[in-house]
């Protein structure tokens, strides 16, 4: 009896053992496993040869882990491995908020796994904790890192007011602030050209500072000035990161304006003179010579709120439900009647004055930033003009700047232009320094159709990472990979102080993206600008993969990474 008790049991621990034996190797040690990828690890090391084991969220290992097995292998033979890239300046927040654009795929599809949103001085809410619940809740497909925009306090404590703030108004900006930082919100950023937040001194941007200080966040800001005066802004900026010992760091850095091409190496070397002071400041920038706005050139005259029939079809443009054929026909009709008003002697000269000077403490796009940033992009009759500044054409044909657009609008009103010119040389001299990171200014747009007509726009949101690794790795060779990769990880990652993405190391979250370095590309134009990038074939996220074989696979895998869990 008691023997076969003995062999019974025996047979039982033998039936237990090799189970616990077959579910470690059947199921596997890891979750997934990157296999025989050429592994750039975003420090801006040389690339070596690697395996990479993930388990949960989390890179369990990396080195040699032949003989090693997982639920999931991919074979990254051929490919670079590299981390998720990190968009230090994004407008993602609207795009997040609606459930059309929350996957946020024109970013994803790049190999982006985190933005950074909230930028120049606007956030779509103050409220950083219930903002993670929804989106959370909803999914998103990419991590955000989540700033709250002072213009958005300072317009809900002083509406937009053009005034400095009094001390007590200070207070409560101060007060709202400092919730948002403790709800999760990474820093601060600023929009200093803009409507409210360039009615803000100095000395206001810095008593807010201190509170993002008092977390250890940082600041982040669209300068008070981008062409004649952007030593000024940035010797601002600098200012405000000396006077609170916050990092701080210029959002899409340029120097706007043909005339004035060239100022960038002075505006670098402040930064450098800053930098050798001890002051934490950096820059990023999209790498596009054209900014936002991009559109049609009927679009470029100011014209009276009162001045009837136009208002009245603008207002109904307006509308967001309105059917594409009903915003057509809107569209043609404005067409006409802002032909006709360019016509009448009089409501052409307040037109001009509108769109040459703006109002009082509202100075127009041209008041600013002058003719000399007026490009332009795309042309269907006027061919010739492709790629001419307007301030190059009224000194070639010496004639008014107004008068020459007035012209080409009555002859083709669709052209398209560019209100922000910058220099090639410039971009390049700006994206060769060390602190200089790789951004875009874009938002997330609503998952292309099949069915999607081409529509022209900024291609800036679909192809920014990739047009680097395109253009400036892979074509001009003015980055390493490595630099690039760097440029688009560890760098943004050490300046926002995460302490477990941007690199792939052992014990840091698995955000990871798996490339061809010789097809990976943007493909988005002006002209069409909503082209997926290609040549990215797997996206790990959190862990989980969001991009198969160039496949976006539907999953929602972004967390909102707050400032108080992830630094
Ligand atoms: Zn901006």
């Amino acid at each position: 009896m008691f023997k076969r008790f003995l062999l019974i049991f025996s047979v039982l621990i033998v039936v237990v053992l090799s189970f616990a034996v077959c579910s470690k190797i059947g199921v596997g040690k890891y979750d997934i496993l990157v296999k025989n990828g050429k592994i750039i690890d975003g420090t801006g090391n040389p690339w070596f040869h690697g395996d990479i084991g993930i388990k949960g969220d989390t890179i369990a290992e990396i080195g040699d882990l032949s003989g090693k097995t997982a639920v999931k292998t991919i074979d990254a033979r051929g490919m670079t491995v590299s981390p998720g890239f990190i968009d230090m300046h994004t407008h993602c927040d609207d795009g997040l908020n609606r459930s059309a654009s929350s996957a946020n795929l024109n970013y994803l599809i790049q190999g982006t796994t985190t933005v950074v949103t909230g930028n120049c001085g606007g956030s779509v809410s103050l409220k950083v904790a219930e903002t993670k619940k929804k989106w959370e809740d909803q999914g998103i497909g990419t991590n955000v890192v989540y700033l709250v925009g002072f213009g958005t306090i300072r317009r809900s404590v002083m509406g937009e007011e053009p005034r400095k703030a009094k001390p007590e108004e200070i207070e409560k900006m101060q007060a709202i602030l400092r919730q948002s930082m403790k709800e999760g919100a990474w820093g601060m950023s600023t929009g200093l050209e803009y409507i409210p937040d360039r009615y803000a001194d100095t000395e206001e941007v810095i008593e807010l500072t201190k509170v993002v200080g008092e977390f250890g966040g940082i600041y982040t800001s669209h300068m008070r000035d981008e062409s004649t005066r952007i030593i000024e802004a940035v010797e601002e900026t600098i200012r405000i990161g000396e006077e609170t010992g916050v990092p701080v760091n210029i959002a899409h850095f340029k120097v706007c304006g043909k005339d004035i091409w060239g100022l960038i190496k002075d505006a670098v070397k402040v930064v450098n003179d800053a930098r050798a002071r001890g002051i934490y400041i950096t820059a990023d920038q999209y790498p596009y010579v054209q900014s936002a706005p991009v559109g049609p050139i009927m679009s470029i005259p100011n014209v009276p709120e009162d001045m009837e029939p136009l208002a009245e079809i603008r207002k109904k443009m307006r509308d967001g439900n309105l059917p594409d054929s009903e915003r057509e026909k809107l569209r043609e009709q404005y067409v006409d009647e802002l032909k006709k008003a360019l016509s009448d002697k009089s409501k052409k000269e307040q037109i001009k004055k509108l769109t040459l000077e703006g109002l009082p403490d509202d100075p127009s796009d041209i008041a600013m930033w002058g003719w000399h940033n007026y490009t332009i992009l795309v042309a269907e009759k006027n061919t010739h003009l492709i790629g001419k500044n307007i301030s190059d054409l009224a000194r070639e044909q010496k004639r008014d700047a107004f008068d020459i657009v007035v012209n080409l609008i009555i002859d083709e009103p669709d052209m398209l232009y560019s209100g922000g010119s910058m220099s090639e040389d410039d971009l390049q001299y700006a994206l060769r320094q060390d602190w200089l990171m790789v951004s875009s200014d874009g938002g997330a747009s609503p998952i292309k159709k099949k069915t999607d007509k081409p529509r022209p726009g900024h291609p800036r949101a679909y192809g920014s990472q990739t047009k680097v690794l395109r253009k400036y790795v892979r074509e001009e060779k003015i980055l390493t990979l490595e630099n690039a990769i760097r440029k688009m990880t560890s760098l943004p990652a050490s300046f926002l102080q995460m302490k477990d993405r941007g690199m792939l190391s052992g014990g840091y979250k698995a955000d990871i993206v798996i490339f061809d370095p010789e097809t990976v590309r943007d493909n988005s134009t002006y002209a069409d600008a909503h082209q997926y990038s290609s040549g990215v074939e797997y996206v790990i996220i959190n862990g989980k993969i969001s991009i198969e074989n160039g496949e976006y696979n539907d999953a929602l895998n972004g967390k909102v990474l707050l400032l108080t869990e992830n630094k």
